[in-house]
């Protein structure tokens, strides 16, 4: 039992159809990222990078990182890390979390060429390529990352992209985490960058002589690593994509009488321990009270038993419990909420999933909890927060291809289609377009 001197640690409850339009509204929105002001502070580093080059991300790895290195980069062959560095049971773990992830990126290689004859003689077709360079970042400041380079590393590797720069904080010592040099083993990086924050993101957006450029750069980080991407890819000189906004990240739990309390805390919590601006919601449909007051129960007894049990709390006293009388009301929120996992704790939680039409990765029922999604079933952790999941997909193999087409017509294809494009160019008044094909239809009169 919770001692008297110390509240619970508990989510606020509200039921959704007191709530007035402007209140369910409110219930939707995510903290505010002041993103402006971030990019003002991120703007003298990447300008940093941009005139001192190599010289200027050291002194900032030396500033930032505590690192005093003699090169930015480190180039395979990478070493394996010895087993007193990299235990055996987690060499063994990332393996098999690299397969599961492999298996599930390599299947998602858009491999075909799609031909379309549109009219005959007219045949249009869409082919995959690699983008060619790409960077991935690697969080390294507060934690040890290695499943974010699995997640971002895979789909590089199986979609068949030339360079793969790996950038991460290095320790202070200069080296790099050994569970972070596995994966970059595993997953074929051509080159990690000893660097974090803005600099390490404007050293690939830009190229020094040591980091090679790259065209677009993946990946979660603080919000310095953030505004620097969002900075860079606004800037026509880098000329580099991103592969999304990123934010904090969050969970949206739909539970219905069947659920097990003891699960649903542990997946609330097992968010909510990120930090403490992470987003926790719990989509209760027409639960009893008893069934309620028992999720409540664990949700603060599981917290305390957790090392991190500071951070959960700030996390869950931000977060709601929302009270639905239907699944369909339940999903409709769930829907306008849009987040970035939502787990399914229902009856049917398998013929629940037609109705999701706003999230980034779904896991579903009972035993599929958000973990298994984070490390190691195949699914890519690198998902879509702050609502993105309404227009955003989560990385996968597609992120790191792009789509070319073409097309090819015979003569008759162009006599038939032709007096169509004319007439259209003509209307636009580009005569040199019109021309293109008068050209052509007069000489084949001559023939
Ligand atoms: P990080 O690697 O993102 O940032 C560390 C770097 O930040 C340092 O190298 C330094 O260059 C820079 N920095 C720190 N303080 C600075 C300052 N005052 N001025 C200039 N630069 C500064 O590591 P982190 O800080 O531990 O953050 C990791 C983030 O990644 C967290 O926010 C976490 O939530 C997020 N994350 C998200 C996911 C996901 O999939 N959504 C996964 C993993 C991590």
């Amino acid at each position: 039992a919770t001692p008297s001197s110390e509240p619970p640690i508990k989510m606020r409850s509200v039921t959704l159809s007191n709530l007035s339009t402007a209140e369910t509204k409110a219930l939707l929105l995510r903290p505010v990222l002041n993103s402006l002001s971030m990019i003002d502070k991120v703007k003298p580093i990447v300008a940093r990078v941009r005139t001192e080059g190599d010289a200027g991300l050291k002194a900032m790895t030396k500033q930032f990182d505590k690192a005093d290195l003699t090169s930015n980069i480190l180039l395979p062959p990478f070493a394996t890390p010895s087993a007193d560095v990299l235990s055996p049971n987690v060499r063994e773990a990332i393996d098999a979390a690299y397969e599961n992830v492999r298996k599930f990126h390599a299947a998602q290689v858009d491999g075909k060429v799609l031909e379309v004859e549109t009219m005959p003689g007219i045949v249009c077709s869409r082919f995959a390529r690699p983008i060619a360079r790409v960077g991935i970042y690697v969080p390294g400041g507060t934690a040890v990352l290695p499943s974010t380079a699995i997640m971002l590393g895979v789909p590089a590797q199986v979609a068949g992209c030339k360079e793969i720069v790996l950038a991460t904080p290095p320790r202070p010592d200069g080296s790099i985490s050994p569970e972070v040099l596995y994966v970059a083993k595993l997953a074929g990086v051509t080159c990690i960058l000893k660097a974090g924050g803005a600099q390490a993101v404007a050293a690939m957006a830009y190229g020094t002589d040591e980091v090679p450029k790259v065209d677009k750069i993946f990946g979660p980080g603080n919000q310095w690593v953030t505004a620097a991407k969002m900075l860079v890819q606004n800037d026509t000189d880098a000329l580099v994509g991103i592969d999304m906004p990123a934010g904090p990240s969050e969970v949206l739990v739909i539970a219905d009488k069947s659920a097990n309390p003891v699960f649903v805390a542990s997946d609330l919590l097992s968010q909510a321990e990120h930090g403490t601006d992470s987003q926790v919601v719990l989509v209760a449909i027409d639960l009893s009270d008893s069934l309620l007051r028992e999720i409540e129960l664990q949700i603060d007894e599981q917290a305390r038993a957790l090392p991190r049990v500071a951070i959960a709390k700030e996390a869950i006293k931000k977060s709601i419990i929302v009270k639905v009388g239907t699944l369909q009301e339940g999903m409709a929120f769930s829907n306008e909420y849009a987040p970035e996992h939502l787990i399914l704790h229902l009856e049917d939680s398998k013929g629940a999933v037609g109705q999701v039409e706003n999230a980034g990765s779904v896991f579903v029922g009972a035993f599929s909890p958000e973990s298994c999604g984070d490390y190691a079933s195949g699914t890519n952790h690198t998902l879509p927060t702050n609502g993105f999941a309404r227009q955003f997909s989560g990385v996968n193999t597609l992120s790191f291809q792009k789509h070319i087409t073409s097309q090819e017509l015979t003569k008759e294809g162009l006599k038939r289609l032709g007096p169509v494009v004319i007439t259209l160019a003509e209307r636009e008044g580009l005569e040199a377009h019109a021309n293109a094909v008068r050209v052509r239809l007069a000489a084949m009169d001559r023939e």
